[in-house]
């Protein structure tokens, strides 16, 4: 059974940065003025974060997402993956990614125990993605996407995150898809972080605002339900359509009553919230010989420091990292 936090909300989701390194520089995600990447010692190794999970997974925690960064930039990762596998009580391990090398990767991470992959995509149009991800080729990312699903790294969610001025006018495009074929959109509320916070009034769009242009587009949109990983996405589908539209409403309609989830930073942090600062530090208590019984404790503490809801509205927005050492 999972643990349950102060609001009794059973916690039984990690989410893992494993590196904050990334081959793309997504304009929403990284600092304008560019990133320092973290030292190789500050970054937890393979064998600390597996300790990390077997600790998780004795909590009742069931649910791994590995992410970044971009998860697939850090050597090693397949064997990684398939370590974490093997851990009794982790029967859902997935990733994010941004899918510049799902291509060669997708095979070798289902046959090592991976289950399903979100794969961030912005724009249908290719001259946008460059623009957006400031290198990185648009072909690719498809390729990938298609060798996932290929893998059976199904159900495959694309994940957008809406940016007025951005890609605020590709809404309706990337919710036909779903029109076409077995595809799962979601669309993201732009989120304040970091130094990007400064953007927050002009590029948030809320997702009101993206369903309403996407019913005016294409009719109404009916709710549906999609098998696993629901998470803090609302589903819908138009009739008869395979695909579905999900909406993560961070801002217009936080959904911190159901918030299920730690999150662990490449640099060994727990975070108990996406949107606080505050962090507990695991890596020096591992790196001092912590044992799982104190890890465990560790992971406790953090489940009990979750705050019952963040305070974006109140202009409180956390400022220590980019999205990109958090993982999203
Ligand atoms: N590199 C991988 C990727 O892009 O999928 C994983 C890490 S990325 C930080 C995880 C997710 O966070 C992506 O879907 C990305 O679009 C999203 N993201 C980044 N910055 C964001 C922000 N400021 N607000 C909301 N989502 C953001
Ligand atoms: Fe990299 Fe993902 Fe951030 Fe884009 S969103 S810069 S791919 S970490």
């Amino acid at each position: 059974m999972p643990y349950l936090d102060n609001f009794n909300r059973p916690i039984s989701y990690l989410r893992i940065s494993i590196t904050d390194r990334c081959n793309l520089r997504c304009v929403y995600c990284m600092p304008p003025e560019g990133v320092s990447w973290r030292l190789h010692h500050e970054i937890l190794r393979y064998e600390e974060i597996e300790l990390i999970v077997r600790a998780a997974a004795s909590l009742g925690i069931s649910k791994v997402r590995l992410t970044g960064g971009e998860p697939l930039v850090r050597l090693g990762f397949v064997e990684f993956v398939r370590m974490l596998a093997r851990i009794p009580g982790i029967d859902d391990l997935a990733m994010t990614t941004n899918g510049t090398l799902l291509a060669e990767y997708a095979a070798e991470l289902a046959q090592a125990g991976l289950k399903r992959v979100n794969v961030s995509l912005d724009t249908l149009q290719p001259e946008r993605f460059r623009q957006i991800t400031q290198r990185g080729e648009f072909a690719t990312v498809f390729e990938g996407i298609y060798a996932a699903r290929e893998a059976g790294l199904v159900p495959l969610k694309l994940n957008t995150v809406v940016v007025r001025g951005l890609n605020d006018d590709e809404v309706v495009d990337l919710a036909r898809l779903t029109l076409e074929g077995d595809w799962h959109v979601r669309f993201i509320e732009w989120m304040p972080l970091g130094t990007n916070a400064a953007w927050a009034s002009d590029g948030y769009v809320s997702v009101g605002e993206v369903r309403r242009r996407i019913e005016d587009a294409l009719g109404e949109l009916m709710p549906a339900k999609v098998g696993v990983g629901n998470g803090p996405a609302r589903y819908y589908r138009f009739p008869g359509a395979v695909g579905t539209i999900g909406f993560i409403s961070p801002i217009s309609e936080h959904f911190c009553y159901q918030c299920n989830r730690l999150r662990l930073t490449a640099d060994g942090r727990l975070r108990p919230c996406l949107l606080s600062d505050y962090e507990i530090d695991l890596r020096t208590p591992l790196r001092q010989g912590a044992d799982l019984a104190e890890i465990r404790e560790l992971l406790i503490r953090s489940i009990g420091a979750k705050p019952e809801r963040h305070h974006l509205d109140e202009s409180v927005s956390p400022r220590e990292r980019a999205m990109s050492e958090i993982g999203g």
